[in-house]
Order: structure tokens, then C-alpha cells, then sequence
């Protein structure tokens, strides 16, 4: 199991996915590394499509159905691993009707297929489960079904799993790397209640006994924490946007008790896909539609039914995390959890212990959002505001392969590297070009880091390894240190750095904007005024310290 806390101290508690903490020793099991590699048991299939099928039971908080799993066959291996969490339990595994045999290892079960698996061949599986999933003890951030009721007593129950994964609640390929090209979500809901899943609403079959089943589908890739189930009394509505790929259909599915918050406080939707168009190109998944569901808990970017729990208000549950005024323009959770949908569900990680590449560039969209309605100086202050919350414990970036996230800097601390990106690229149309040029880029996939530092390097135009290595790899905040010299000289390296560092800089001497590009050498520059005076551009997140002259 994974250990996980959150910001306690902060009186921000709560905010962020903190992920496990700095003061405890990592210890990783073999089924850590079952969970959290490629193994060989994944390694020779390719997903193609999941058919997942299940009816959902509040009154026991129980759930029963199948995922028919269909694959292409990459190398001509016969075991398969298929993950379930427990208490949940796969009951039986079909291949062309023929029951196989299967084997449980913890959460793991391997699959023996029966029939030749020849290159090439697109074949299915259908898995059969049922249980009693783990209900979440602090949705979102440990997973597990949320079983709540609405203020009217009607059952309001939710799924978020990301971190502790997908096979908490149905069966799956439970490794980032591979998604299916589409998806079908079909729930089977008691009488008076809708389901809410991703993509759009394919058809609504009613039973009998007046219970009915919704079924969704998904046109494009998808994640596995971002498959979701949302089950209440809803009501809906929609709206459309006309934006850079042609009409998007938005459509938002609240309690009935909050529809007239729920139709003003939405409009920000309209606000969020302008200023993320400009700056990251077109929303990834039109086919899809875009969606926002209530929820009973805070609020996860399942992809195309982004989830909705902020209260209908600005802010982080009504606080600015940035203590500058202007987290408080906007709703936290509609521009955040939305920002993922280019970063996060557009462009995925492969590895969990590469999360950065969702959440610091998620929470640095916060800026641009506030960059594109109110200036670029409201952007740069939020930035900057947002570093009182960086705790630099441990590395961003996580251990590969054992299923771990690194530190929950990957917010605060990540988001302001890439403002300082911004400030060397020092050129905006530029930047946005290279932020909408990830987005085309990784269209629809899955990444490592490596993929993504080495575009920045290419399009930025410098080699950018010891910047990402400072910020990503290590916890120091890199210092810069000058020298007033006799002879109207200045000296300048960076210490407390990651060998071989380099990063230009933008200084102030004696109010005047100059450039410099710092290494961990001692570099000069002549004349200079008598008592000039450096200050560093605050845009930059580093330290500045004056060294007497000897
Ligand atoms: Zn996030």
C-alpha cells in the first residue's frame, strides 16, 4: 500500500494531491511491481477497446457486471494479466464462451488462454466480477466509490481511483501506458437515478423492475482513472461552444436542488475553453463532448465528464491558494480540472512517478487562464504566490515502475519552472506555440518525461536537461551569487545547484533590465556602475544572495 497524506499544516488542508510524504522510508513490494510495470504478462497485448457492463447496488454499496477486454496480440504469448483490487472478485474469464483458467496473485490475475494468439489478431476476453469495492475514505485523493445521499435522501454515489487505480472497481489493464482507443460504459441504475459516465450518452434501456441502464460511449482514448461512474438524481442541461475545432456540445448534470447555481456558475465553462484554446490549441475530445458532473467530494478530471464538487463558488472551496486576490476569480475546480483535459488526458503519463507532466502544467493553467482575462501581471502574481506552498521534502519526480508519485511540489513548484520557461523563452507567441505544440505533438498519448523535456529543449532552442534536473530531480532552489568587485566589476555564478547548472537569468542592475547567463563558474561582467544594485526578476523561482568582497 501506498502512503499518502495531506498538506495538514497548511491552512490550505486539502488542496493538493500531496502524494507520499518526505520523512517516510519507501518500501515497495512485489506487488508494487506488479502494479506499477510493463510486465510481460501486459507487455504482449495491445488494448483496443473495453466493454464494461455493470449494474451498481446502493442499498448493499455492491456492484456486478463484466469488462469484455479486446486486445491486438503483439507477441504470441498466452498469459494475461488482468487487475482487480481486492474485496472485489473476478468470478470468471471467457474466450470465445470457453471458460479459462485463472490464477489470483493479490491483485493480479493471470489469465491462461486457451486459443493460439497469433501477431496481429484482435481477439477478446470477457471478465466476469463482482463485490463490494473499497469506499473511499477521502475522495479524491484515496480511491474508492463515494456511497453519499443528496439532501432529499436519494443515493449520490461517485468512483475516483487515480494513484491507487482503476482495478479498485472493475477489471482491467491497470498500467497507464496502454488505453483502448474507445471505450463503452454501460451502468445499470435503480429506478429514479441516472448514471453519468464519459463520452456521450449512447442509449438509456429500461428494465422491468424500472431500474435502468445508461450507456456511454468514448470515441477516443482513455485513461483508466479517468473512466468514471456518477450515479444521482440528476437534472440536466446544456449548453454549446463554438471554438477552434467547430461546435463542442457542453452538457452539466447537477442535483435538482442546485440547478439555478449550477446554470450561473457554469457559464466559466465558456471562459475556461477560450483562454485554454488560445493557449494549449483545441480541446482534445470534441467527439466526446465536454461535460461537468456533481459529485459528492471535491472534484477529478475524468476525461470528457470532468467531476464537480467546489460548491458552486470561486476559489479552492472559496480560498485562493495564490494569497493574492486572484485565485479568486475563478472556480478552482472548473479551470482546473478542466486544464487536464490537455494535460493529463490529452497528453498522459506512462509512469505515475511522471505526474508532473499532469499536475505542473495544470496548475501553471491556472496562470494562463488569469493571463488571458486580466493580464499577464495577474498571472504573475498568482504564480509567484502559489511558492508559499512549496515544501521542497522530496523530488517531483516519483520512483519508476512500484506505482509512486513524488512530491505534491509537482503543483506549486512544478508550475513555476514552467513559468520560468516562459521567462527564458521571453517571447509569448513563441511559448504559446510550444505549449499548443505539445498538445499536437502527444495528441492522444501516452509519455515519459524524457519525450516532454526533450521537446521543450528542441522548440525552446537550448539544452534544457539541467533546469529540468534542478527543479524535477532535486529540492534545491538554485542561488545566485554576486560579487561587487573593485573596478566596476560584477561576478556572478549559481550555487547550490545541480552540477554543470545553467539557466539564464533576468537581473535588474540598478533598475535596468540585463540578461545574464549564469553556470556554477564565476562569470564577470565590467563596468558597471559604482554601488550598482542586482535584483532578480521575481519571476524567476531562485535565491539571490550578495557575497562581501574579500
Ligand atoms: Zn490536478
Amino acid at each position: 500500500m501506498k502512503k499518502r497524506h495531506l498538506f495538514g499544516a497548511l491552512a490550505l488542508a486539502g488542496i493538493l494531491n500531496l502524494g507520499t510524504t518526505a520523512a517516510q522510508a519507501q518500501e515497495f513490494t512485489h506487488q508494487d511491481t506488479i502494479r506499477g510495470s510493463i510486465t510481460p504478462e501486459r507487455a504482449w497485448w495491445d488494448l483496443t477497446f473495453y466493454d464494461l457492463n455493470i449494474k451498481v447496488n446502493p442499498q448493499d454499496s455492491s456492484l456486478q457486471g463484466s469488462n469484455t477486454i479486446r486486445y491486438k496480440v503483439l507477441k504470441p504469448e498466452q498469459r494475461m494479466q488482468v487487475d482487480l483490487q481486492s474485496p472485489m472478485r473476478i468470478e470468471r474469464v471467457t474466450q470465445n464462451d470457453k471458460e479459462l483458467k485463472v490464477e489470483q496473485e493479490g491483485n493480479a490475475w493471470y489469465v491462461q488462454l486457451q486459443e493460439p494468439q497469433k501477431i496481429g489478431e484482435e481477439k477478446e476476453i470477457k471478465v466476469f466480477y463482482s463485490g463490494k469495492p473499497q469506499v473511499s475514505k477521502n475522495p479524491p485523493w484515496s480511491g474508492g466509490m463515494t456511497w453519499q445521499r443528496d439532501s432529499k435522501g436519494n443515493p449520490f454515489v461517485a468512483t475516483s481511483c487515480q494513484g491507487d487505480g482503476a482495478s479498485l472497481w472493475w477489471p482491467c489493464k491497470d498500467h497507464m501506458y496502454d488505453e483502448p482507443d474507445s471505450m463503452r460504459i454501460s451502468v445499470r441504475v435503480p429506478k429514479g437515478l441516472t448514471d453519468v459516465s464519459n463520452g456521450r450518452l449512447e442509449k438509456v434501456q429500461e428494465h422491468a423492475d424500472g431500474s435502468k441502464t445508461f450507456s456511454w460511449f468514448v470515441a477516443n482514448p482513455i485513461n483508466n482513472y479517468g473512466v468514471n461512474v456518477n450515479i444521482a438524481d440528476y437534472v440536466h442541461f446544456s449548453d454549446k461552444y463554438k471554438g477552434e475545432k467547430g461546435e463542442l456540445d457542453l452538457n452539466y448534470y447537477v442535483l435538482p436542488v442546485n440547478l439555478e447555481k449550477a446554470k450561473k456558475q457554469f457559464k466559466q465553462v465558456n471562459q475556461m475553453l477560450e483562454a485554454f484554446e488560445y493557449w494549449f490549441g483545441p480541446y482534445p475530445f470534441y467527439e466526446d463532448g465536454y461535460k461537468l458532473v456533481e459529485v459528492p467530494y471535491l472534484g477529478m478530471e475524468h476525461q470528457s465528464s470532468v467531476t464537480y464538487g467546489n460548491g458552486y463558488q470561486n476559489g479552492y472551496r472559496g480560498s485562493d491558494l495564490s494569497g493574492t486576490g486572484w485565485g479568486k476569480k475563478f472556480d478552482f475546480i472548473i479551470v482546473h480540472e478542466s486544464g487536464h483535459e490537455w494535460f493529463a488526458n490529452n497528453i498522459t503519463y506512462k509512469d505515475i512517478a511522471d505526474m508532473w507532466i499532469h499536475e505542473s502544467f495544470t496548475n501553471y493553467s491556472e496562470s494562463l487562464f488569469l493571463d488571458y482575462h486580466y493580464g499577464t501581471t495577474a498571472a504573475n502574481e498568482y504564480i509567484i504566490g502559489l511558492r508559499k506552498i512549496i515544501q521542497n521534502d522530496t523530488p517531483i519526480i516519483g520512483k519508476y515502475d512500484v506505482n509512486n508519485q513524488g512530491s505534491g511540489d509537482m503543483y506549486p513548484k512544478g508550475a513555476n519552472m514552467l513559468h520560468n520557461l516562459r521567462q527564458i523563452v521571453n517571447n509569448d507567441e513563441k511559448w504559446r506555440s510550444i505549449l499548443r505544440g505539445l498538445n499536437k505533438e502527444f495528441y492522444h498519448q501516452t509519455v515519459t518525461t524524457k519525450q516532454i523535456e526533450d521537446y521543450l529543449s528542441q522548440q525552446v532552442g537550448r539544452n534544457l536537461n539541467p533546469v529540468f534536473d534542478q527543479y524535477l530531480r532535486d529540492i534545491r532552489i538554485p542561488k545566485l551569487e554576486y560579487k561587487l568587485m573593485t573596478g566596476n566589476k560584477l561576478q556572478y555564478r549559481w550555487t547550490n545547484a545541480v552540477a554543470n547548472f545553467d539557466m539564464p537569468v533576468r537581473v535588474y542592475l540598478n533598475g535596468k533590465e540585463q540578461w545574464l547567463e549564469p553556470t556554477t563558474k564565476w562569470q564577470e561582467l565590467k563596468n558597471i556602475k559604482p554601488y550598482t544594485k542586482l535584483q532578480v526578476d521575481d519571476n524567476f523561482y531562485v535565491n539571490l544572495s550578495q557575497v562581501p568582497k574579500a
